[in-house]
């Protein structure tokens, strides 16, 4: 039952609840019915035999019946019988072929063929010594009947009633759940695209009342919805901005304490703790500086401003120069990391120099950083069907499975005490961005305590190229 859809369940719900109370409506109709047609058999059967007390007479010690007692009046057939139920004269209706024990003054039922006949005896006592009985029979007449048929009749067309408002039923949930269904899917399509740009749409539709306001509730959600996407688009973009607005602020203030540091160092006649100090400042600034460069960048980015020039590169030489250059930094770093690189001969792909390089330095960096003390890291790039496949591997500690799905996310340091400050948790989303922006992929495959592979794909398709800005 959860599994079926809403209207579905609405649908089987009141055409259930329909279905109940017609069958109740038939029931109680049909019983009053019958009782109807009871009483009202009874009461002309009893009428019409009694009345026939004055078609009997005892004259001079022989019977005479009127004419009347022979006429079939209000259906109602008599017949005369003597105490030994020897019939006398009279009337009985064909089909009813019959001959019941006599039972005074009690009307009964008996049915006969097709027929239900109804039987009312009464006894008449002429004389003294001389009694006779009136049998009156009849049975249900048509007018009586057609009421009985009318509900018959409707308990066979009920199935097809239940049907047709099942279907009418379905058809009325099926349209004013439409907009539900408009809302779920515009849900959907933002969250795929992550585009808040996206509306319902449904809001002007539907009745409203004086107040300019929806009437249908799910017409006002849909709109309401809309009012509150607006809304959310607005807010979204107002921290866009600000985010892009603080980095380039601060990046005038960090060069300047990076350039006076330079300046400050420069001098000979510091002491060795004023030198450390200043060391210390300059390498904060930095790191803070970096950070400010990747905010830029992923700001310009969810702004569609981020520019990517792709041009044909020898990737294999560029990973090559990355590595080397990793390795230096690694090496200044002082734990022993040893990065090793593979790449297939002179593979040419349509990148933005610079992003790739930026890609790469990321999944290294974070690599050596994460990676285990004088371990391995191994860099590869290859040539697949219609694409390149790179890949950074390391033997580190790996990435729990409950972190895994969250790395990409903005900020999100799975253990923020293992890497040094440089790390700020925007290096995996730029990643993604720069791999996405040129139509391709980054994926992980990690074991914890064993170590962590990414691997990235570019499209290697000439058609497949477009440059942005
Ligand atoms: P950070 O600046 O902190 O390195 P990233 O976005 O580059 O930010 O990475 C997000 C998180 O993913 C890191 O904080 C780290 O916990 C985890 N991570 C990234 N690369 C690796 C790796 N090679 N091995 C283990 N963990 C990693």
């Amino acid at each position: 039952m959860n599994r079926l859809s809403l209207k579905i369940k609405l649908t089987l719900l009141y055409t259930f609840f329909m279905v109940l109370a017609t069958c109740a409506v038939l029931a109680i109709l049909f019983s009053l019915s019958n009782r109807e047609i009871l009483a009202s058999v009874q009461s002309k059967l009893e009428r019409r035999v009694q009345d026939s007390s004055d078609d009997i007479t005892l004259r001079d010690g022989e019977l005479r019946l009127d004419s009347d007692f022979y006429s079939v009046t209000q259906d109602v057939y008599l017949s005369l019988y003597d105490e030994d139920m020897y019939f006398l004269y009279g009337r009985v209706p064909y089909g009813f072929d019959v001959q019941p024990e006599i039972a005074d003054g009690r009307t009964r039922r008996i049915p006969e063929g097709d027929t239900d006949w109804y039987v009312y005896d009464m006894s008449f006592r002429l004389a003294e010594d001389y009694t006779v009985y009136v049998r009156g029979i009849t049975s249900v007449t048509d007018a009586e009947e057609s009421f009985n048929v009318t509900v018959r009749f409707a308990v066979i067309l009920f199935p097809l009633m239940a049907l047709v408002t099942a279907l009418i039923g379905y058809r009325m949930t099926r349209r004013t759940l439409l907009p539900v269904k408009k809302i779920t899917a515009t849900v959907q399509k933002i969250r795929a695209d992550a585009d808040l740009s996206r509306r319902i749409g449904l809001g002007g539709e539907g009745k409203k009342d004086r107040g300019g306001k929806n009437r249908d509730e799910i017409y006002g959600l849909a709109g309401t919805f809309d009012d509150m996407l607006e809304e959310l688009e607005t807010a979204f973009k107002r921290e866009k901005q600000f985010t892009s607005d603080v980095s380039h602020e601060l990046r005038t203030p960090v060069s300047v304490i990076l350039a006076q540091c330079s300046e400050c160092l420069e001098d000979g006649e510091l002491t060795g703790r004023q030198r450390e100090q200043i060391l210390l400042i300059e390498r904060k600034a930095r790191d803070m500086a970096g950070m400010i460069s990747q905010l830029l960048f992923l700001s310009r980015a969810d702004q569609g401003r981020q520019p990517l020039h792709r041009e044909w590169v020898n990737v294999s030489e560029l990973t090559q120069m990355t590595v080397e250059e990793q390795q230096l930094l690694a090496d200044a770093g002082g734990n022993g990391v040893q990065i090793s690189c593979r790449a297939g001969d002179d593979i040419m792909a349509c990148v933005d120099e610079t992003l790739f390089i930026r890609l790469l330095d990321n999944l290294i960096s974070n690599a050596v950083s994460y990676g285990r003390k004088n371990g391995r890291v191994e860099v590869s790039l290859l040539r697949g069907q219609g694409e390149i496949i790179g890949t950074v591997s390391d033997d580190g500690s790996g990435i729990s499975e409950e972190d895994l799905p969250h790395i990409w996310e903005r900020f999100y340091r799975a253990d923020a005490s293992r890497a040094g400050g440089s790390h700020s948790g925007l290096g995996l989303s730029m990643v993604k961005w720069i791999a996405e922006a040129h139509g391709g992929c980054v994926e992980v495959q990690s074991t914890p305590g064993k170590g962590s592979v990414f691997t990235f794909r570019f499209p290697a398709e000439e058609k497949q190229i477009k440059n942005k800005n």
